[in-house]
């Protein structure tokens, strides 16, 4: 079975199995945003560049998230500030403005058509943290000069969601949604425009440093370069021991529905964003360019990945 974004592609890449032995300055390990990027940014330095992915390209975590652009970390800047000092705290908010920026120029510059939309709400499902939400957007205001954020009262935001299962919560502009596997292939499209080689089909098996090269086998050939990338996120598996043990399976789900008719859609979300909520395993949600309501949440601990 395939994905919703699988089928709702609008770029077509193929490309060969690696067969026989090569060479490259950098051979970068797995197809997602991280590898591609790379690949992207090494080719138009003039770098000889080789990418391995082990199935279709974007097949792991990059071809199937929830498409949410967002700034910042993972916790918010009251907890790294608080954890981590105001300086450092700054510093890696600048890093999420800036990863922003960058996926928007990257879409800019090489006009890929992966829908991308403004704007991500973030409701609160308890009327606790609403407190603590206006606190947030005050304090992004006036100490991080961010005014793309604002505050939703309860109605404001029951106004935008549809549901009276959510109170207020913060509303960011500067956030956005996309179609995250045509933005990824987007990316694939310019590295290989720009010279990169890419194989698909082609898992890397192993990799040993030598003292002035790495080589990286794969089934049916074999790679020398200069440097290696691994750009495996969680599905290194065995290929770098040292880490195997630190990884932890997290599966996460999403659904799409059936296109929805224009009086649900002005009902449940009119200003065509997305949605991120406060629960600890998010719920988050947003309609794709077709109309459909694409859901995300739930989460289980199993090495089994979903096959869809
Ligand atoms: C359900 C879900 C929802 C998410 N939602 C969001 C969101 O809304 N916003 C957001 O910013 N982030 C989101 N994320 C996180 C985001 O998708 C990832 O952080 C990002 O895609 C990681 O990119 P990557 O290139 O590092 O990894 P991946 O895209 O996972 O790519 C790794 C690639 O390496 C390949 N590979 C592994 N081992 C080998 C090998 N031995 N040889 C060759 N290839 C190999 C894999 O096949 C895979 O294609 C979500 C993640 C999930 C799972």
């Amino acid at each position: 079975v395939q994905s919703y974004y699988q089928v709702s592609l609008n770029i077509e890449i193929d490309q060969p199995k690696l067969v026989g032995d090569v060479e490259a300055d950098v051979c970068i390990i797995g197809g997602g945003y991280t590898g591609l990027s790379t690949a992207l940014y090494l080719v138009k330095e003039g770098v000889n560049v080789l990418l391995l992915e082990s199935n279709k390209l974007a097949s792991g975590a990059s071809g199937a998230n929830g498409g949410q652009v967002s700034g910042g970390m993972r916790r918010d800047q009251f907890y790294l500030e608080k954890t981590l000092g105001v300086d450092y705290a700054k510093a890696l908010w600048e890093i999420g403005e800036k990863s922003k920026y960058h996926a928007k120029d990257l879409i800019d510059k090489y006009q890929i058509k992966c829908d991308y939309k403004k704007g991500i709400a973030h409701p609160n499902h308890k009327q606790k943290y609403c407190e603590e939400s206006q606190r947030y957007v005050d304090h992004m205001n006036k100490n991080y000069d961010y005014h793309d954020i604002v505050y939703l009262s309860d109605n404001e935001m029951r106004d935008v969601t549809g549901s009276n299962t959510y109170y207020g919560g913060s509303y960011d502009e500067g956030e956005a949604h996309c179609h995250p596997l045509n933005y990824a292939l987007g990316i694939a499209k310019a590295a290989i425009s720009a010279g990169a080689k890419i194989y698909e089909n082609s898992p890397a098996l192993s990799y040993k440093v030598n003292d002035d090269h790495v080589k990286v086998i794969t089934k049916e050939g074999s790679i020398k370069a200069a440097r290696v990338v691994l750009a495996c996120n969680g599905y290194l598996g065995n290929l770098e021991k040292s880490l195997t043990s630190k990884i932890l399976p997290m599966n996460n789900y999403i659904v799409a529905t059936k296109p929805l008719d224009s009086q649900t859609i002005k009902k449940i979300n009119p200003r065509d964003i997305a949605f991120a909520d406060s629960r600890f395993v998010i719920n988050y949600f947003r309609l794709s360019a077709d109309k459909r309501l694409l859901f995300g949440g739930g989460e289980n601990y199993s090495q089994e990945l979903s096959k869809n």
